[in-house]
């Protein structure tokens, strides 16, 4: 008789107390959704320790607190206003393919129901639409009525010729539109896929786009306004007390550099936004198949600038926007060297 031992896992001195944790906290036994959590927790008390420290160290801003309240409230407002930011940003939808492709169809059999019902055209009983195609046709809208089926919709998007299978995803066997990928850290394809943001815990997409660039905007004044705060206590209290002076300094150098790269970060979004671009777009153009034979300096899917904000700032977060590829005389238009009538004209804008 043969026997087979096997043995068993050494276990830390931590592992029970652990267990014994996870067993009351249910949504912590996923270790992503546990490491998202502990940066959440850094975050928080960094952004404690700075402001608390002011408040311990700083004598008068304690003073100027009693006689202009209204500052001191304008700073703790936006405190918190960040905070707040940082949070629905880091649990919004970036817009995943699959919501977008089930709504599609949900719309579908709705619309199919309605229209077994009553002899009454659906449009009118469906009310807003969900899925919006933009491009040559004018921001053609996927309503009740003449809705097709989602594989019909995403080969409409890609140019005449193109093999739908060559844009399904291996993972979530769904065809993607143009400007989709697939995030392997959230295992979905999301639309217009920017990064996937460690920081936040969460893919940053067309529905959390602009809710992010207003978070690093927020996030970028706040240390602003900190590091203010912390020059004007050493100009007036530098040499009064070295403990002191040791832990500011090294508070503002910190605060210094994450200011800069907040601020480079900022001006790289607006780039972005202005473009009608993502980060993924620009830094891997090379390896996106339709991409690869636009010339470097032609934005695809840019409509000029204002149009590229507007639809940023007021996009709603509830339509799934598609964006169609442009046909190759429209690249051959957008590549069309500035002459200066065009500056004249704002052809940019
Ligand atoms: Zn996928
Ligand atoms: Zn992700």
């Amino acid at each position: 008789m043969t026997i087979v031992g096997i043995c068993r896992p050494m276990r830390s001195p931590w592992d029970q107390p652990m267990d014994r944790c996870l067993r009351f906290f249910p949504c912590l036994i996923d270790p992503a959704r546990r490491s998202a959590m502990c940066v959440k927790l850094v975050l928080v008390t960094v952004h404690l320790v700075y402001i608390g420290v002011l408040f311990l160290i700083d004598g008068d801003l304690i003073e100027k607190t009693k006689k202009e309240p209204v500052y001191t409230a304008c700073y703790l407002l936006l405190f918190f206003v960040t905070l707040i930011q940082y949070f629905v940003t880091s649990i919004s939808s970036p817009g995943y393919v699959l919501d977008a492709m089930m709504t599609l169809t949900e719309r579908n059999v709705l619309y199919r129901k309605t229209s077994e019902a009553s002899s009454l055209p659906a449009s009118g009983k469906n009310g807003s639409f969900v899925v919006a195609v933009e491009g040559s046709q004018a921001g053609k809208n996927i309503s009740g009525n003449n809705t097709p089926t989602w594989s019909k919709l995403v080969a409409d998007l890609y140019p005449m010729g193109t093999t739908i299978r060559t844009w399904t995803c291996s993972y979530c066997n769904v065809e993607q539109p143009p400007r989709s990928k697939h995030c392997h850290d959230c295992d979905k394809c999301v639309l217009q896929f920017d990064h996937h943001c460690v920081w936040l815990g969460n893919c940053i997409g067309q529905g959390n786009h602009c809710r992010f660039w207003w978070y690093l905007c927020e996030e970028t004044a706040l240390c602003l306004w900190t590091g203010i705060l912390y020059i004007s206590y050493l100009k007036d209290h530098i040499k009064s007390s070295w403990w002191r002076d040791a832990i500011m300094i090294v508070l503002l150098i910190t605060l210094s550099i994450s200011l800069i790269f907040l601020l480079l970060l900022l001006l790289f979004h607006s780039y972005l936004i202005l473009t009608n671009q993502t980060t993924y777009e620009l830094v891997r153009r090379r390896r996106i198949p339709y991409l690869r034979g636009i010339p470097e300096r032609v934005h695809p899917f840019s409509k000029g600038v204002s149009r590229n904000v507007y639809n940023f700032c007021c996009g709603s977060s509830s339509v799934y926007n598609m964006e169609r590829l442009p046909t190759p005389q429209e690249t051959e238009e957008k590549s069309r060297p500035y002459t200066c009538l065009d500056v004249v004209t704002c052809r940019c804008c």
